[in-house]
């Protein structure tokens, strides 16, 4: 007997929100831009702001989503989540987004390959951090798929991942991309994270997350 759930991720995704919002991240803070939020995520980071995408949702089929994204009126439109690469016919998405003439943004966790994606999209790699507890998840290999347009974030909790961050920068060459540390909303104070980034002479920059600035942490913003 065929599985109802399977059956909907051949055809639909499982979305938890579509809202229009600003860009609170990447290299396109401030822009207005329509967010899409996919339903799950295999990872569990211990400060993630998203817990709420890990259940429910609902299914939409692809032409409904981006109808939705269309009837926001808007350029910029970032495809996230969750783990947006965690359902199938993300990939699928993306290039539709694509194809309608928005500029499109995906945020990953970096767990999942990239390979695939349309090679329009910004991708923005989340790399994890170790008070993340994930950092096993991070895939190396997805180095190997970026392009100049893409961008790689690290989250930062503590002054050990502030370390540890530093390392895999300059072992790893990763300022071939924009480089990005955010700070663990009311963890880690912003000033702290930016004079450690002054003392270390890394080429990167600093990234405050926009909308919490605005808008705290509430959902949908
Ligand atoms: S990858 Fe993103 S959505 Fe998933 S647990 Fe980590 S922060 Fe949350």
């Amino acid at each position: 007997m065929p599985n109802k759930t399977s059956d909907r991720s051949a055809t639909a995704l499982k979305i938890t929100e579509i809202f229009r919002s600003l860009q609170g991240e990447s290299d396109s803070v401030g822009w207005p831009t329509v967010f899409v939020r996919l339903t799950g995520c295999p990872l569990r980071c211990v400060w993630c702001d998203t817990a709420y995408a890990f259940q429910g949702g609902e299914w939409m089929e692809i032409d409904a989503v981006v109808d939705r994204v269309g009837e926001l009126d808007t350029r910029h439109v970032c495809v996230t989540g969750g783990e947006p690469l965690a359902q199938k016919r993300c990939l699928e998405l993306l290039t539709r987004l694509c194809d309608a003439g928005h500029r499109v943004s995906l945020e990953t966790s970096g767990a999942l390959p990239v390979d695939r994606v349309d090679t329009r999209v910004v991708k923005v790699l989340d790399l994890k951090a170790p008070a993340s507890g994930e950092v096993a998840r991070n895939l190396w290999s997805n180095l190997d798929h970026l392009q100049p347009h893409d961008q790689i974030k690290f989250v930062i909790s503590d002054r050990v991942d502030f370390d540890w961050a530093a390392g895999q920068i300059r072992s790893r060459n990763l300022t071939r991309w924009d480089v990005l540390l955010s700070p663990v909303w009311e963890t880690l104070p912003p000033a702290t994270l930016s004079e450690w980034l002054l003392e270390s002479g890394l080429d990167v920059r600093l990234q405050l997350q926009l909308h919490k600035v605005l808008w705290g942490d509430q959902p949908g913003k």
